[in-house]
């Protein structure tokens, strides 16, 4: 159906590659380019197929990507880089005319900022060109978005309350790592709490609010209020959210080592001299800490992440909670990778899809849940992360 060029080569690139290697009536070709070749050829090597070529590239250099977009032509770039590179990459689709997909919205690299402006403000551009911009393809952002989207469809005449919920239950062994890019997961979850509430954002200390709520299969986990970028998203697509939130569970022993990191300076983003050179702490710290890609062989237990929705339907008020739980050795034995990386890179293979299949293909710059989610909820269920309804349930919340 179409050929597709990625960008990165961590975690979440290698999952994606895979799903759409397996896929070969939609990914016709697979140009895999990153910054370091070795690690695009190993993951070119785990899926044997003869499909996929491999470049070197600095996504940050906007000339030579634009020479290896127009070299291979292809219908869409999907950006499993970092989100530093994001607006260096859609600047090279929008010259070369070729539509564009990300998981993570652009931060500046000097301030943890999380944003959709910059990447908004190429809306009129992508839509003259006639090209698609789709952000955030994940699954938080990403399938959050379009379980909302999937809900205000067919569940609710009116959204009222959103809480998004993310618990990792997983065991990695291993007394401190993070579950995909060290450097943006500190940045995020170190960032202060931020949730919508009439019509407002309302600010908290990092990690002031916790609540302890139940996770299918799992348990009940210490889960605490962050911002996560869909909510800035959601709020503006469904005007009716009068409150819309996110938490995240973090054990105790996470916390403590996050705590030490931030007060000794290592999760710092400003240079500092060291051995007579500038260095950036948590790039330092990154080097240092386990490779979330390399987190898989050992990794025991469940990711769950779900919407759990108050609002009304047919005059009567109405709770709904979906969600999808992963385990992280299924996710090894099929990918060699854990559920983190699993469950963004599947969603990011389906999106690709669905614009390949001219689905989810319009002009200009959108949110997934801007799109019509039926056929990428099918796909979730086709592909490896299924899903789970609640019907007048008690959401905790
Ligand atoms: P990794 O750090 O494992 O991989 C990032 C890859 O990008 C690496 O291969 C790196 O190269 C490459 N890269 C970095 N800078 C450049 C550059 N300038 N030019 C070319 N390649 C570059 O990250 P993950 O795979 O864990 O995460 C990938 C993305 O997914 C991130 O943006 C992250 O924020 C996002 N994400 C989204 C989630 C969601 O649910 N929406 C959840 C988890 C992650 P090298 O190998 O040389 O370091």
């Amino acid at each position: 159906m179409g050929k597709v060029m990625v960008i990165g080569a961590g975690g979440v690139a290698s999952v994606a590659v895979q799903k759409m290697a397996s896929l070969p009536d939609v990914f016709t070709e697979i140009l895999l380019a990153s910054r370091t070749k070795s690690k695009c050829d190993a993951i070119k090597a785990r899926t044997g197929s003869k499909r996929i070529s491999t470049e070197q590239i600095d996504a940050d250099n906007v000339p030579e990507l634009r020479k290896l977009i127009k070299g291979f032509g292809p219908d869409i770039v999907v950006n499993l880089a970092l989100p530093y590179q994001d607006l260096h990459i859609m600047d090279a689709c929008l010259a070369e005319g070729v539509s564009y997909l990300d998981t993570a919205n652009y931060e500046p690299p000097e301030e943890a900022r999380f944003e959709y402006s910059w990447q908004w403000a190429y809306h009129d551009r992508y839509k003259n060109a006639g090209l698609t911009a789709i952000l955030g393809c994940g699954f938080d952002p990403g399938v959050t978005s379009v379980f909302t989207a999937y809900a205000a469809r067919h569940h609710f005449d009116e959204l009222h309350y959103l809480d998004i919920v993310d618990c990792n239950a997983g065991d990695h062994g291993k007394p401190f790592a993070t579950n995909f890019n060290p450097e943006i997961n500190i940045r995020e979850v170190t960032q202060k709490g931020k949730y919508w509430e009439n019509g407002k954002w309302i600010y908290t200390k990092p990690h002031e609010i916790r609540k302890v709520l139940t996770y299918p299969d799992i348990g009940p986990r210490d889960s605490y209020l962050i911002y996560h970028e869909e909510l800035e998203s959601l709020v503006k697509n469904f005007p009716t959210l009068k409150r819309a939130r996110f938490w995240m569970t973090f054990g105790q022993e996470y916390l403590t080592h996050l705590r030490v990191i931030q007060n000794i300076g290592m999760a710092g983003i400003e240079p500092v001299m060291f051995d007579g050179r500038e260095i950036i702490p948590i790039q330092f710290l990154k080097a240092v800490l386990p490779d979330p890609g390399e987190l898989g062989e050992d990794y025991k237990g469940w990711t769950s992440i779900g919407c759990r929705i108050r609002g009304t339907k047919d005059g009567r008020e109405k709770t709904y909670y979906v969600y999808n739980n992963c385990s992280h050795e299924a996710a090894y034995r099929e990918t060699g990778a854990q559920a983190v990386s699993y469950t963004t890179g599947v969603p990011a293979a389906i999106g690709t899809m669905m614009y390949l299949g001219g689905i989810w293909k319009k002009p200009g710059v959108f949110n997934v849940e801007e799109f019509d989610p039926d056929p990428f909820m099918e796909q979730l269920n086709r592909l490896g992360l299924p899903w789970v309804e609640l019907h007048d349930t008690d959401l905790e919340l």
